[in-house]
């Protein structure tokens, strides 16, 4: 079959992956060079993680954790770094409590810890004599750019073409192909009626005098701060918030960070590293569609296409599972249908 695949972010370049190693005749359409920053998936690192409030996606995970290490075998290239997660707050939030439940439900292992514990392996860490932290060694985080690039090469080692700066309509996707799926990212509602809301993010890297060492953390909570420890060849961290920040429209292409935003990175580094003034370095701009139980979307286009709407701040390690799925619609051995938290009975705006 002739595959289209709309979108060169993580869940267009898993999906088209995954369709080419099916045998079918991809091509991969970006409306914009490859690698820029005006989606979701630009940058160095995102979090990945089987640590969720909710044990429904600690169970995806358990889908999804190993694609990550298939994709490694498969573009001969390393990009999970398993440095463990920390997710802390308050002992009887019902969030970390939930964690936790999740975690053992779905058998991760998992440890919680102590305030003194959870410096020992994340130096510098402070936290309040009321807060636990739940550590879960099976996380980490990924290399973001490392992964649509193996992505990308496998795909040409298939045979597939990629098209750049080329932003293909619904029109073309029907009358030139036999199938396709569109990842958008931000740009979904140019496709179909999907009630999501995007939203104009900011991370940060916070200069420090020497490296950060230890896992990925998330603090619990209103603004959902989150960071890394310090990349290779870097000495500062990336810190973010994941609190929602301003609408952005389907042609607005500004992501000049939101400097309150900044500010709460500020705070943050003061408050639980102790930097006093932090320098704030690389201070960027990214894009949620979010919706509003953060669930992902997923469904049909006409007869012969699909979409995926996985963002809502969370979507990254998923890639390679959503692109599976997409790759398993377009063969007719699934359908969104079958993923009822998923799917979505979308109105094509044609
Ligand atoms: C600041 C930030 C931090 C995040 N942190 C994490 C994290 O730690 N862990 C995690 O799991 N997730 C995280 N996420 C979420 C994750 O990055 C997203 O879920 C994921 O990148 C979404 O990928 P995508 O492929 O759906 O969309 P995108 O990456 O936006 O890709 C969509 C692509 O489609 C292209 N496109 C759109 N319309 C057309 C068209 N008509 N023709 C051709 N091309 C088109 C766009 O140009 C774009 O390149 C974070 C997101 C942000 C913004």
């Amino acid at each position: 079959m002739k595959v289209a695949i709309v979108g060169a972010g993580i869940c267009g370049s898993s999906a088209a992956r995954y369709v080419a190693i099916k045998g079918h005749d991809v091509a991969l359409f970006e409306q914009f060079e490859l690698g820029h920053d005006l989606g979701s998936s630009h940058g160095n690192s995102r979090i990945v993680r089987k640590a969720y409030p909710d044990p429904f996606y600690t169970q995806c995970m358990t889908e999804a954790y190993p694609l990550w290490a298939e994709l490694e075998r498969h573009a001969d290239q390393r990009l999970l770094n398993e440095v463990g997660l920390f997710y802390f707050g308050k002992s009887d939030s019902p969030r970390v409590l939930d964690v936790a439940n999740g975690l053992t439900e779905v058998g991760v292992p998992f440890q919680t810890l102590d305030a003194m514990q959870a410096a020992d392996l994340l130096p510098g860490l402070k936290l309040d004599s009321d807060e636990i932290c739940i550590y879960t060694p099976e996380a980490g985080w990924v290399d973001a750019r490392g992964a649509i690039q193996a992505n990308l090469r496998v795909l040409r080692s298939l045979g597939a073409v990629i098209l750049t700066d080329y932003p293909i309509h619904w029109e073309q996707l029907e009358n030139d192909f036999d199938a396709f799926v569109v990842c958008p990212g931000p740009w979904i509602r140019q496709f179909v009626n999907v009630p999501v809301q995007t939203t104009l993010q900011t991370f940060a890297y916070v200069g420090s005098e020497q490296p950060q060492e230890g896992p990925v953390w998330i603090e619990d909570g209103p603004l959902g701060m989150y960071g890394f420890p310090t990349e290779p060849d870097r000495i500062d961290f990336k810190i973010g918030v994941h609190e929602l920040g301003r609408d952005v429209g389907l042609s607005d292409l500004d992501r000049t960070p939101a400097i309150h935003h900044a500010a709460f990175i500020k705070d943050l580094a003061q408050q639980r590293f102790g930097i006093q003034d932090a320098e704030l370095r690389l201070v960027k701009g990214c894009v949620y569609t979010s919706t509003i139980n953060e669930d992902f979307l997923l469904g049909r286009i006409g007869e012969r296409g699909f979409f995926a709407s996985a963002c809502s701040g969370h979507g990254f390690k998923f890639g390679p599972w959503i692109g599976k799925l997409l790759a398993s619609f377009v063969e007719g051995d699934d359908g969104p249908e079958n993923h009822p938290r998923f799917f979505w009975d979308a109105s094509i705006l044609a």
